[in-house]
């Protein structure tokens, strides 16, 4: 819930929640319930260094965040990203690469580069879930919450679940590429409603950006958490949690 005080400064409150009647919670992905390891800046790295002037992580780590938030400020918000440019999502790729690389001033060529990136990133072993994940779906599961992710994500989502093992345990998995319309748009939240036929009103989403998941949430109706692994937001006016675990006090 967000409101204005008298000096029309806008002030955040945690939207009430009737934990009795939640029905469902629905997850995102990155950063919520998997991860990817090594890191993208290392993987990038890695492969820039193969192909052009040797570079570290560290170097390459806050130039990808920054390469991505160039590329997030350039899309529409809650427009599917990855079909915003003719070529589709290795297109996107293609220009999220030339935009690390113009940024490291690296001699790399993109479309090998590319290549070699969109690789790395289909490997399943790279990626990996938060410890207290599959132990929380579980738990969660096991008192009747239905569960479902909404990810902004490439079409590659999917597998990269599977091969994790924790597809199965979700009624749906929405993803931003196959909709045409990413979160923090309310459509994407819900289409994944109507599917579950469930209202908004007994659903929780769970994520750990505070504009796609938890603004994205609010505004389409549903309760929201975030998730601050990292205490990013601490005394900000969210209901955070540090722990996927910490959502079963939530349900009660
Ligand atoms: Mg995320």
């Amino acid at each position: 819930m967000v409101k204005a005080d008298g000096l029309g400064n806008v002030i955040r409150y945690p939207s009430p929640m009737t934990t009795n009647h939640l029905a469902a919670i629905t997850f995102d992905a990155g950063g919520t319930m998997i991860y990817c390891d090594p890191s993208p800046g290392e993987l990038y790295a890695h492969h820039l260094s193969r192909l052009g002037r040797p570079v570290q992580a560290d170097e390459v780590g806050p130039i990808f965040r920054d390469a991505w938030a160039a590329m997030q400020r350039r899309s529409v918000p809650g427009q599917d990203r990855y079909n915003s440019i003719a070529g589709g999502e290795l297109a996107w790729w293609g220009a999220f690469v030339r935009e690390v690389l113009s940024r490291l001033d690296h001699d790399a060529p993109w479309e090998p580069l590319l290549e070699d990136l969109y690789a790395a990133f289909c490997e399943a072993s790279i990626w990996k879930v938060f410890p207290e994940t599959m132990s929380t779906l579980e738990a969660l599961a096991g008192r009747g919450v239905r569960l479902a992710v909404i990810s902004n994500w490439d079409r590659r989502l999917p597998d990269i679940l599977r091969s994790l093992h924790i597809s199965e345990i979700f009624e749906t998995v929405t993803v931003s590429s196959h909709e045409g319309v990413e979160k923090p748009s309310s459509e994407i939240f819900r289409r994944t409603l109507e599917r579950m036929e469930i209202s908004a009103e007994e659903t929780i989403h769970v994520g750990d950006s505070p504009l796609e998941d938890y603004s994205g949430a609010e505004n389409a109706g549903l309760g929201a958490a975030l998730i601050d692994r990292h205490e990013l937001f601490v005394g900000e006016l969210y209901r955070r949690i540090s722990s996927l675990s910490e959502i079963l006090d939530l349900v009660g």
